[in-house]
């Protein structure tokens, strides 16, 4: 999308700020909090202590989700009309961004899923089964033939891997269940990659689940922190209406729900920590990202794609004619303001 061409090409991002609530530990050792969510005005205000003063630095982003607010709240306001453009035919990516620990993961896949009478979803449910959810309601509703399919993958040192792919999870150690992307026309192919037709949105809990599993499983094998890996899931919908003039139309829509590694080694100008460095855990995806974000949103002519395996992956859904959400989360607490400084940063850059 360069600056100056039609709106069909507009870039389209929308940074969303989450703040999650003190937990337990925080609240018996009276840790002090230095973040204040103005969700009125899109507001997030920084107390440093400077010189012995508190003082105030504002941050304003599309929208901003105190610790207060709850999981349906945020996936009324900020996802919800994302996954209605999927369900017209575009492709959208939604991205939780942050610092390990400060709820990524809780805002995509959330606490259990279940309501207590065992049928609508429970409050704590996170963004993956609402848009499942939401998906399948739209498409009951509607009077169209359609299928749905879902993926799930993990990119962990650039090396990819199936988290449906049935085997024991340490086998992935092994160069088979290292997946290889192929580049043809329509885009990026993970080659053998599990794409799995589901038909009710109980088949693709069911699939996030054993996903999920794979994926905490290996990393106890492997003694890998989990900070470091990137979850893709993506839903692919396929929809077969007929228009008012009794003409068929295919529409496709895909949609990309990334839990993305931790970002606590990626510094405040984006350059990446010496201590990171000399670990040897520099994350080239997740680096890449901000570069693809900072030049969509520029303008700028050339998008740098090409130079990471998640970017590669999702470049037919980021940029061009499509939605793209980041959902950037902080902790209240001291202890994290480092890290939460440059959450807002990024996400700041990002707008
Ligand atoms: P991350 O994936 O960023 O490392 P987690 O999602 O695992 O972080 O969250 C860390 C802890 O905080 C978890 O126990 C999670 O349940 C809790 N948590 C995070 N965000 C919220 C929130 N908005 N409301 C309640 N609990 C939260
Ligand atoms: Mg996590």
């Amino acid at each position: 999308a360069r600056k100056g061409t039609s709106n069909l090409e507009a870039v389209n991002v929308q940074v969303i700020l989450r703040c999650r609530p003190v937990n337990k530990d925080e609240i018996a050792n009276r840790t002090p909090q230095v973040i204040q969510v103005n969700e009125k005005q899109s507001e997030v205000v920084f107390y440093q202590n400077v010189a012995g003063k508190m003082i105030g630095r504002s941050f304003h982003f599309d929208k901003c989700f105190g610790p207060e607010s709850g999981q349906a709240r945020l996936y009324d306001q900020a996802v919800s009309p994302i996954v209605e453009e999927v369900l017209d035919g575009f492709n959208c990516t939604i991205f939780a961004y942050g610092q390990t620990g400060t709820g990524k993961t809780y805002t995509m896949e959330g606490g259990d899923r279940n309501s207590e009478d065992g049928h609508d979803l429970s409050e704590v449910a996170g963004v993956i089964p609402r848009a499942i959810n939401q998906i399948f309601h739209h498409l009951d509703s509607i009077n169209s033939e359609y299928t749905v399919k879902c993926s799930f993958l993990e990119l962990y040192n650039e090396e990819t891997t199936d988290l449906l792919a049935i085997g024991d999870a340490l086998s992935r150690t092994g160069d088979k269940n290292k997946l290889r992307m192929l580049e043809d026309k329509s885009g990026v192919v993970v080659q053998n990659l599990e794409e799995i037709i589901v038909k009710t949105s109980a088949d693709i809990y069911g699939l996030l689940d054993r996903g999920s599993a794979k994926r905490r499983t290996a990393e106890t094998l492997l003694n890998k922190q989990s900070s470091r890996s990137h979850s893709v899931f993506c839903v692919t919908v396929h929809m077969r209406e007929t228009d008012t003039s009794g003409e068929e139309v295919i529409k496709t829509g895909k949609l990309h729900l990334v839990d993305l590694a931790g970002s606590e080694n990626i510094s405040r100008s984006g350059a990446v920590d010496m201590r990171a460095k000399e670990a040897g855990v520099i994350n080239k995806s997740l680096l890449t990202l901000g570069r693809v974000i900072t030049a969509l949103v520029e303008g700028s002519g050339h998008i740098p794609y090409r130079d990471s395996k998640l970017t590669r992956l999702l470049r037919d859904s980021l940029g061009g004619r499509t939605k793209t959400c980041i959902i950037a989360n902080i902790a209240p607490t001291v202890q994290c303001q480092e890290e939460t400084l440059s959450t807002l940063d990024y996400a700041h850059r990002a707008k």
